[in-house]
């Protein structure tokens, strides 16, 4: 896990967050091959999603 500084939980104000993914990819559309995982980043106390990024945007890039 990455330590995540300065951040602070906008539900419940907690700053331990942890990173995880659902495995499932973000596709253009059903008929792309290509994707991108998703990286949830989260509040351990509460659950609050805090951001969620691509591990790989650059599939999305023209
Ligand atoms: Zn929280």
């Amino acid at each position: 896990m990455t330590p995540i500084e300065d951040r602070k939980c906008r539900n419940c104000g907690g700053s331990e967050f942890d990173e995880a993914t659902d495995y499932l990819l973000l596709r253009k559309s059903k008929v792309s091959f290509v994707g991108s995982e998703k990286i949830y980043t989260f509040c351990t106390n509460c659950g609050e999603v805090l951001s969620i990024r691509l591990t790989n945007p650059n599939v999305f890039k023209k």
